[in-house]
């Protein structure tokens, strides 16, 4: 359902306005725009118009300045213009545009639009005018220092101290911050990049990387399958690089890197059972790279080099899931993409159902079936919070006018997982894994759509008597958990659910029997907690198992929050380093939330938040400043 953005057909129109008065006196001869071309892409979050116009290939060519923490250089953009257009439009947010030039080297006339008010997250559309036979356009651009994409790292803020590192982070629309482009997961290019870096310091790109510093930092990569933008990354720092396998491996900064190697030894027998259930892997290696603690998500699917936050490295091997996520994505989502953000858990949902079935072939069903229920319990937490019928627990939602960030929650992943899950059920597993194979052969390189999905199974997988059991329309469109979701269940929580009984009936926290606990259990034990313990029975806990001491960052976050609710005060100079240390949003915001509670709370997490605030990324920023209520410049709050 292609949905519009609310005044944006006007601002477009007086954009090319302008756009083709300047064009009118470069070019005299350009003859008006047809009306039709102001029709209205499918992409609620994009000003770019594919349908006339279609970037097919990036090539780029920047220079990475950690003292003036920009990116400067040009895009040179191939397109494909069948109708033979007069112009391009391009996303951009925030960039400098310094001059574009066409293919034979003539000046374009170009103008940068105006910002939709209350929608500046979707920032200016470039209008270039091209000739109708152009076939290929040099953007000459810088990024600014605040560009929302880039977080620039000073060298405290690395594991070793000493250089400065630099990321990327282009979901959902952020590459526009960093590179003029049609910026909707609709488009796909394959791309080229020449990075200049300075000595010492190793670039990577979602592209075929090199494995060692290059003379002189000059890094040249290629990206020969067509990717859409979100998917472009770069990240530059002192890295170094172990094999993990024939086809995959590790980059980290050298003081992280021999632990990140021992804890992700599973990978290449993850690709094995990936490729075992649907189908070969498309993308040549498979290779992670693991940042610095404040890398705002778990992890980012970016094609060949996964991106990780350091806090998977358990120690024990327990936080690896991540992996068969964001390997996962290299069918869905990557290989067959969502159309627009409306269908995000068309990537996540059946990502997360991937992940699932990796994690099984490797560990076994019992283990996967504890995360499935630790997953379930968090996807019934969020939409109790959100409300059973908020718009927002549905599959297929409605993001336009809104940044689609907001979309990003379990919901997604979750429920879209229990749908599949609910699907697999329905039909077994021998059908619905031969359907789900077919599925990522048949559309590879494509997008996707809810609608076009449902059909899809309709057409190819079930009978219209299954499909009115499923309730198919129920899941996708409706809020709330429909009534036949497969639930997981798990005797070895059951037992940690009964001693959690015990334990709350007054029981001991010696006699708790934790040995043999993995992490899950762990994190089953301490989110079934209720909130209203008083201080001296976490202390008792706390006394046991050390739990404030902990190195695993999933039971930190469960158990600080706790400790927050409990007013525990033992916990909180462990909890203020977290929060210094670390910029993954899924761990922030309940522990924000939580101290956001209470006045006081609130107060303390200010003073935190103000120190820790520079070292997060702009996505973990945005959702903080509006837990706290915080504005930019206005600093001293904490102590009043
Ligand atoms: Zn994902």
């Amino acid at each position: 359902m292609p949905a519009s953005v609310p005044g944006r057909a006007a601002s477009i129109l007086s954009i090319l306005a302008l756009a083709l008065l300047a064009a009118a006196c470069a070019r005299p001869e350009a003859p008006p725009a047809p009306a039709e071309a102001i029709a209205i892409a499918d992409d609620p979050h994009s000003f770019a118009r594919p349908e006339e116009v279609r970037v097919t290939h990036l090539a780029l060519d920047l220079t990475v300045d950690f003292e003036a923490r920009t990116l400067s250089g040009r895009a040179s953009l191939t397109v494909d213009n069948p109708a033979g257009a007069r112009e391009l439009v391009l996303d951009t947010r925030g960039l400098e545009i310094a001059a574009v030039t066409l293919g034979d080297g003539s000046a374009a006339a170009f103008a940068l639009g105006d910002e939709i008010a209350g929608q500046e997250f979707l920032g200016r559309p470039l209008t270039i005018a091209i000739e109708p036979d152009a076939e290929v356009v040099h953007v000459d651009y810088a990024t600014r220092p605040g560009a929302a994409a880039l977080q620039w790292l000073d060298p405290a803020q690395t594991a070793g101290g000493e250089r400065p590192f630099l990321y990327t982070q282009s979901q959902p629309i952020l590459a526009r911050t960093w590179v003029p482009c049609q910026d909707s997961p609709g488009v796909r290019m394959t791309y080229e990049a020449t990075v200049r870096v300075p000595e010492g310091l190793i670039a990577v790109m979602s592209a075929e990387n090199p494995t060692a510093e290059q003379a002189g930092g000059v890094y040249r990569f290629s990206m020969p399958q067509p990717v859409p933008s979100y998917l472009l990354a770069l990240a530059v720092g002192d890295l170094g690089f172990e094999p993990l396998g024939a086809a995959s491996g590790v980059y980290a900064e050298p003081a992280t890197l021999p632990a990140a190697a021992w804890e992700l030894a599973d990978t290449p027998q993850m690709i094995d059972a990936a490729e075992r259930l649907y189908g070969p892997y498309r993308w040549g290696r498979y290779d992670l790279l693991v940042l610095p603690p404040s890398f705002p998500f778990g992890g980012m699917e970016n094609p060949r080099l996964t991106f990780a936050t350091p806090t998977i490295l358990a120690g024990d091997r327990s936080l690896v899931a991540l992996v068969a996520h964001e390997l996962a994505h290299s069918w869905s989502g990557n290989l067959v993409t969502n159309a627009n953000w409306n269908d995000f858990w068309l990537n996540e949902g059946f990502t997360t159902y991937f992940e699932g079935r990796i994690m099984e072939a490797l560990y076994g069903e019992e283990y996967a079936e504890m995360l499935a229920a630790l997953a379930l319990g968090e996807l019934r937490a969020t939409i109790e919070e959100m409300g059973a019928d908020a718009p927002d627990t549905r599959l297929h939602l409605d993001l336009a006018g809104r940044d689609p960030d907001e979309g990003m929650n379990d919901v997604a992943y979750e429920k879209g997982r229990f749908f599949l899950r609910t699907l697999e059920r329905a039909v077994g597993r021998e059908r619905w894994d031969a359907f789900l194979a077919d599925y990522f052969d048949r559309f590879a390189f494509q997008t996707m759509t809810s609608a076009a999905f449902l059909d899809h199974l309709r057409r190819e997988l079930l009978t219209p008597e299954e499909a009115e059991r499923i309730g198919l329309e129920r899941w996708v469109y409706e809020p709330g958990l429909p009534d036949n979701l497969v639930a997981p269940t798990s005797e070895r929580f059951a037992a940690v659910d009964a001693e959690r009984q015990a334990w709350l009936d007054g029981g001991a926290a010696a006699e708790l029997p934790t040995a043999a606990w993995t992490t899950h259990e762990w994190l089953r034990f301490l989110r079934g907690l209720p909130d209203s313990l008083p201080p001296a029975r976490l202390a008792e806990l706390d006394q046991a198992f050390r739990l404030t001491a902990s190195g695993n960052a999933e039971i930190q976050a469960a158990w600080f929050r706790l400790a927050v609710a409990a007013g525990y005060r033992p916990a909180y100079p462990a909890l203020e380093e977290f929060l210094i240390r670390v910029g993954r949003r899924k761990f922030l915001a309940p522990l924000y939330g939580a101290l956001a509670a209470t006045p006081e709370g609130k107060a303390w997490a200010l003073g935190v938040y103000e120190r820790a605030r520079p070292g997060y990324h702009a996505v973990s920023r945005g959702t903080i400043d509006e837990i706290l209520g915080w504005e930019e410049g206005a600093e001293t709050r904490a102590s009043a």
